[in-house]
């Protein structure tokens, strides 16, 4: 490691023990052997402990971290994810599927949704029976895509609390040090960044640089640098959550989250091995938190196993993630409502530009802060519209949530994406996109939301050939899915493998 990085940053100190601070200190500890990582949390104050659904880039992280699947799946009551079934959202009675997976080409003479709904009623089957991961999904089944050739992404379910120890032992045994306390003040440095923690029973932690996890307190980025947050409410309105968890159902291990849309919000059916996690995520000034309460109890299938929680929360970001020697990550650095689990994604992203700005071993300069500034900002912002797309295409009128969704102006980012979708079938990208073309169609498709005009380079192919190539994927499909284990089966399998 080099002089000058050294003495950048030689001693990094991690504010909260939650999963963003725990995924952190792992991963700088893993990728900077030369700084020594202290990790400083408050049993006290104790963390969230929501947040079980994930995205598969935590794949990636897991990769990196050399952490075996099943042993993480034991420690965490994990099952696997596909994706989201999404009940509801256009209208009441309805639901699709937003799975990790391919729907083959999505533009040209090739285009699998173009060519399907070319043909009409003549298409053999729904859509969404072209896409694997969605076919494994609605029949509960499901096995590991092979290393090679990835036919669909997943990620994971886990329960929070447990995620956040199993990747505490980890990082204690990468020689992260870890201090147990509350921190009662914060000392800032001449050049206004920050020099010392004060803990409640008079320690003293000192660094060179700060990464905050300390939750929605924002310790260090909001309250002590007094950053201010962009507000997205206006967009996501939604600022509360019920939370509860519910012993087992009796039926099958579900391979996906389920988002099922209410009258002001929309509540989660999250499947662990051992219990459902469940929750109502609403918009305060569309239902009271009573009635929301009452909501929730109403979607759950098996009796609670502990009292429902009250959580509150804003939906947007610090104007700047990295000021000084600071730089937030997780609820510290912001949130978007968690309709599609992004908020342990965003830690992940953040991190990993992180340890690119700090590996090259000179201190991170001016240029490097507003690089990682601006690229956070874009990825918050391409994920808020990706969520926004979900309330918008939404046909409800049936409350004043869905009437406002429906009506309300959208960012230029997200209006240019829909016109350009509407206009041409073109699924537009921008940079820093969290979830691509597919995703994006599958949300159009499933919400019945379709370009008002067909490419005539569809014409290219004869209707005989797109019916066969259709039909072809379909049966190939469905023969390779009736092959599959179901969810319990393939889980029990792999939890039963020896370390
Ligand atoms: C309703 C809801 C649902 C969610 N669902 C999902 C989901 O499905 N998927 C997903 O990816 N994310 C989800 N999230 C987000 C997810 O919960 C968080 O991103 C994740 O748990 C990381 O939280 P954190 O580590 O940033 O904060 P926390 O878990 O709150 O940790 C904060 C830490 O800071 C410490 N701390 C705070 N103040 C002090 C102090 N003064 N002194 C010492 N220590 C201090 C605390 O003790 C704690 O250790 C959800 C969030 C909410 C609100």
């Amino acid at each position: 490691m080099d002089a000058a990085y050294k003495s950048a940053y030689r001693r990094i100190v991690v504010v909260g023990g939650g999963a963003a601070g725990w995924m952190a200190a792992t991963a700088l500890a893993t990728a900077l052997p030369g700084s020594a990582v202290e990790l400083v949390e408050s049993e006290e104050i104790g963390i969230i402990g929501v947040g079980e659904a994930t995205f598969p880039s935590i794949r990636a992280f897991h990769k990196i971290l050399g952490i075996d699947e099943a042993e993480f799946l034991r420690a965490t009551n994990g099952t696997y994810k596909l994706g989201i079934e999404f009940c509801d959202w256009r209208v009441r009675g309805e639901r699709y599927f937003h799975t990790f997976g391919d729907f083959g080409a999505l533009a040209g003479p090739q285009s699998l949704w173009g060519q399907h709904r070319r043909l009409g009623d003549a298409a053999p089957g729904a859509l969404g029976e072209q896409c694997l991961p969605s076919v494994m999904a609605s029949q509960g089944r499901f096995q590991v895509p092979p290393e090679q050739g990835q036919f669909f992404n997943y990620a994971y379910h886990f329960d929070a609390v447990l995620y956040a120890g199993f990747l505490r032992t980890m990082a204690l045994r990468k020689g992260v040090r870890r201090t147990e306390g509350r921190i009662v003040d914060v000392a800032r440095r001449a050049d206004g960044g920050v020099g010392q923690l004060r803990l409640a029973d008079g320690r003293v932690v000192e660094g060179d640089l700060f990464i905050d996890c300390s939750g929605f307190a924002s310790l260090l980025l909001g309250r002590t640098l007094e950053e201010p947050f962009v507000d997205f409410s206006h967009w996501l309105p939604v600022d509360r959550a019920w939370a509860c968890p519910a012993e087992r159902s009796g039926t099958a291990l579900a391979p996906y989250t389920r988002a099922t849309a209410l009258e002001g919000g929309w509540a989660w059916r999250i499947p662990l091995s051992n219990r459902t996690g469940h929750g109502h995520v609403f918009a305060s000034r569309h239902i009271d938190e009573e009635r929301a309460l009452s909501q929730l109890l109403a979607q759950m299938d098996a009796p609670a196993l502990a009292e429902p929680r009250l959580l509150r929360f804003a939906t947007g970001h610090r104007a700047r993630f990295w000021v000084r020697n600071v730089v937030a990550l997780g609820l510290s650095s912001g949130f978007l409502e968690p309709l599609e689990s992004t908020s342990i994604f965003l830690v992940q992203s953040g991190l990993g530009r992180l340890i690119e700005a700090l590996l090259p071993g000179t201190a991170p300069d001016a240029r490097t802060l507003a690089d990682y500034n601006s690229g956070m900002v874009r990825q918050f912002e391409r994920v808020r519209d990706f969520i926004i797309l979900h309330y918008r295409l939404t046909a409800r009128r049936d409350s004043a949530l869905w009437r406002t969704m429906a009506t309300m102006e959208l960012p230029d980012t997200l209006a240019f994406k829909i016109h350009a979708w509407r206009q041409t079938g073109a699924l537009h990208q921008y940079g820093d996109e969290g979830f691509d073309a597919t995703s994006w169609l599958a949300i159009h498709a499933g919400m019945g939301h379709w370009p008002e005009h067909a490419d005539p380079a569809l014409r290219e192919v004869a209707p005989e050939a797109a019916l066969l190539g259709l039909r072809q994927r379909r049966e190939g499909i469905a023969a390779a899915v009736a092959a599959m284990p179901t969810h319990d089966d393939y889980l029990r399998a792999v939890l039963a493998q020896r370390a």
